[in-house]
């Protein structure tokens, strides 16, 4: 306690609290909240009143406190007598500073003052390193998920945090020290968006031991996720090491597009329930951590939570707002097509097994999520529409998967844009196309930049596990519209190398295959016999395909990220995950789940996406904006006429070939990348720099009033009322009472043993 023992002490103080309290606040908030679990099952309010028991008194805390409000004028007394020795004070206050200082990704006062051309030439010298890290980064993620082995992940793992701690030095070293100010004028607007794109760091800003932990868990979930395996539903007994069992690709998604029969509906209700229970159920802890540690980094860039990071690449003060009235637009369509497509689905299982007026089953939609019911469109439909499908003349024809990308290719280079032929490096021999069979990979399809140079031809690549049918053509479409975008922004300064927004990046490829899916294009590229018509009947039933698979989307689209910024912003409590995602699957998509649910499970934790850390408000946004993208280059290519919508339907429109007008203004789009505000690029396209929902409308419209007429028609009701049916209440209590008694038991046996074995030191 001399003098010069402050610096000591102070440094003591702090040490401990790095090495005992901060390494387990992850862990404590798991255990505080399975402790009020523990609580709630026993009846009680929350872990306290657990904890109070021993002291059989109502108002125990209330006597405690009376107790301390008598003993505390002492204590301010003794405090104040302290005080004299101010040390005590200026001690505990640096102590609080320092851990600040640790903690925060904030910027230091005084900003360091640079010309225009040394904030110029910084840019320059880190936009190329960045590219290079990048790419670097890129190889051994491409690797990894083209070759699944433990060495390969680590070898992932460890890039992806070198190119954090990359980042976070340039941050902390420069970007946070650089007085921006002199950017603020007109003439440097480029400049300063430049700045603007690398001022905030995100989750590289967590400590070296959270961010390691951060990614650890994605890491842990999402392979867990990958490797989830269920008996078959003809041995549900097995031995999952010795006996064969289902995995999600390709077992259980073809047991959901060919189950449509009256006696699958308990076979689809067995694999709905399994996959939940090896998939979500299993994750939910680590979300829990990962939500937690989301929200930290978002607050150490001084951003409210994890939901505000997600959002900040829509550069949009309200854009929750904007998602949530142009949802509000769609609703009405939605709710028709779930009013005739449950009127279907009732007739079809009978009333006992789908309500008339509640909510759908989700297991029986044709989709594990119910997010696409297209699968489920030969139940539903009354409509000849069936030669639509062209995966048989696919097949007759020999399609070969690389004959299905040359489809592809030859549709973007009609349009005056790029060709992989030129653009893309050795495109074929680099990507993964097909299934390996001697190795493990990551299937789900997608599509790389690698960043390896400023200029065409790059290194873009595809990894799809490809089968020739129509389904996977629409989806090379989807992937190819994601090559093209990365072909046309290549000279973009390496930062703005993305899309304007990320729905802007989703909805290319869509916009495409809207034109490459309509029947005209379908009998150019003579995958549909030239002779086939179609008249009303068979474009009804192209209509009511599309809307079931983009239509049906939509609040699954919505709810994925509502649900997510409600457990970043702490709205949604922990003790409540699966009770207030199904609430939102209810109230949105009119969906409730076929078997009960308790908080053990974790069913969002059942969906790709909410494992491996991918936001998903991006899909939502793509498909408002490929139906206003397509219905632009139809006017463009002189195919709609928005004031007379009948004349040429928007549905019926290819823009195949129009290079001069649809081509050259996508082109512009495409090639701004993110260098501009995406209202801006927006408008550059379209004329409006607003999102809107009338294109999707127009585009649906014959479909949309055939479906008010047969609701008319049948008196179909609209809607769903929420309250679960009788049958499946009565259960819930009976089984609700029964776990209560048994952990109740458990817990009272754990306690007694406790006490004996424990009287511990405070
Ligand atoms: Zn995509």
């Amino acid at each position: 306690m001399q003098k010069e023992d402050f610096d000591k002490l102070k440094y003591v103080w702090e040490k401990w609290r790095d090495v005992s309290g901060r390494a387990v606040r992850q862990q404590f908030i798991e255990y505080a909240n399975l402790t009020n679990q523990g609580a709630l099952v026993n009846e009680l309010k929350d872990g306290g009143e657990l904890w109070l028991r021993p002291y059989e008194s109502e108002n125990f805390q209330e006597q405690i406190a009376k107790l301390y409000d008598q003993l505390s004028p002492f204590y301010q007394e003794l405090h104040a007598y302290m005080t004299r020795y101010k040390f005590f004070f200026t001690l505990a206050v640096l102590a609080c500073v320092g851990h600040i200082s640790v903690e925060s990704a904030k910027k230091t006062y005084p900003l360091r003052d640079l010309s225009v051309d040394e904030l110029k030439a910084y840019k320059d010298t880190y936009s190329e390193k960045y590219r290079s890290e990048v790419n670097k980064q890129a190889e051994a993620e491409w690797a990894f998920q083209t070759n699944i082995t433990d060495y390969n992940s680590e070898v992932q793992v460890n890039s992806s945090l070198e190119l954090s701690a990359w980042l976070k030095q340039e941050w902390v070293s420069s970007i946070s020290q650089f007085n921006l100010s002199i950017l603020d004028v007109p003439e440097h607007a480029d400049l300063r968006r430049w700045y603007a794109s690398v001022e905030v760091l995100g989750i590289p800003a967590l400590d070296d031991t959270d961010l390691a932990k951060w990614s650890q868990i994605i890491t842990s979930m999402t392979s867990l996720y990958g490797s989830a395996r269920i008996c078959p539903f003809d041995n549900q007994d097995c031995n999952p090491n010795t006996d064969p069992t289902w995995s999600l690709e390709p077992d259980l998604e073809n047991i959901f597009l060919n189950s449509m029969q009256k006696e699958d509906f308990d076979k689809l209700k067995y694999v709905w329930e399994k996959w939940r229970d090896v998939s979500g159920r299993a994750v939910r802890q680590q979300f829990i951590e990962y939500a937690n540690l989301t929200n930290q980094g978002a607050l150490v860039n001084e951003l409210k939570d994890g939901g505000e990071l997600w959002l900040r690449p829509y550069e949009s003060e309200n854009f929750q707002e904007q998602i949530a009235k142009l949802y509000d637009q769609l609703s009405p369509f939605y709710q028709e097509l779930h009013a005739y497509v449950r009127y279907k689905l009732s007739q079809h299982y009978g009333a006992d097994k789908v309500s008339p007026t509640g909510p759908i089953p989700a297991h029986i939609l044709g989709n594990m999520w119910a997010q696409g019911w297209q699968a489920i469109f030969p139940i539903v439909s009354e409509f000849n529409s069936s030669s639509l499908d062209v995966t048989g003349a696919m097949v007759e024809q020999g399609y070969t998967v690389k004959k299905m990308f040359e489809t592809s290719d030859n549709f973007f280079t009609g349009l005056g844009l790029e060709s992989l032929d030129t653009a893309a490096l050795d495109f074929y021999g680099d990507s993964m196309l097909e299934k390996p069979a001697d190795r493990e990979v990551v299937c789900h399809a997608s599509a790389w930049d690698f960043m390896k140079k400023n200029k065409n031809p790059g290194d873009f690549r595809i990894k799809m596990c490809t089968s020739v049918d129509m389904d996977d053509l629409i989806t090379i479409h989807h992937e190819m519209g994601h090559i093209q975008y990365y072909m046309q922004y290549v000279e973009q300064n390496p930062l703005f190398r993305e899309g304007a927004n990320p729905g802007f990046h989703e909805a290319i490829g869509d916009t495409l295959a809207l034109s490459v899916a309509t029947p005209v294009h379908l009998k150019k590229i003579g995958l549909l016999d030239p002779n086939f018509e179609l008249d009303e009947n068979s474009q009804l039933g192209f209509l009511l395909r599309m809307a079931m698979e983009k239509v049906a989307f939509l609040p699954f689209g919505y709810i994925m990220d509502l649900y997510r910024w409600k457990v970043f912003n702490g709205s949604i409590a922990t003790e409540n995950l699966n009770q207030e995602w199904w609430n939102l699957r209810e109230t949105y998509q009119g969906v409730q789940s076929p078997v009960p649910r308790t908080e053990m499970d974790f069913d969002p934790g059942a969906k790709y996406h909410v494992v491996n850390d991918v936001p998903y408000i991006r899909y939502f946004v793509a498909h408002v904006l490929q139906f206003d993208f397509h219905q632009t280059l139809c006017e463009l290519a002189g195919q709609f006429n928005p004031s007379k919508p009948d004349e040429k339907p928007l549905h019926e429109c290819d823009i195949d070939g129009d290079k001069t007008n649809a081509g050259a203004k996508l082109k512009v789009l495409l090639q701004a990348g993110s260098s501009k505000h995406w209202a801006e690029t927006l408008e550059g396209l379209t004329g409006h720099s607003e999102m809107t929902v009338d294109p999707l409308l127009n585009y649906f419209k014959p479909l949309r009033d055939y479906l008010k007429q047969q609701i008319a028609l049948h008196n179909i009701p609209v809607g769903w009322s929420s309250a679960a049916s009788e049958s499946e209440v009565v259960p819930i209590v009976v089984g609700a009472i029964i776990a209560t008694i048994a952990v109740a038991t458990l817990i009272a046996f754990v306690f007694v043993r406790r006490r004996k074995a424990r009287e511990n030191r405070a």
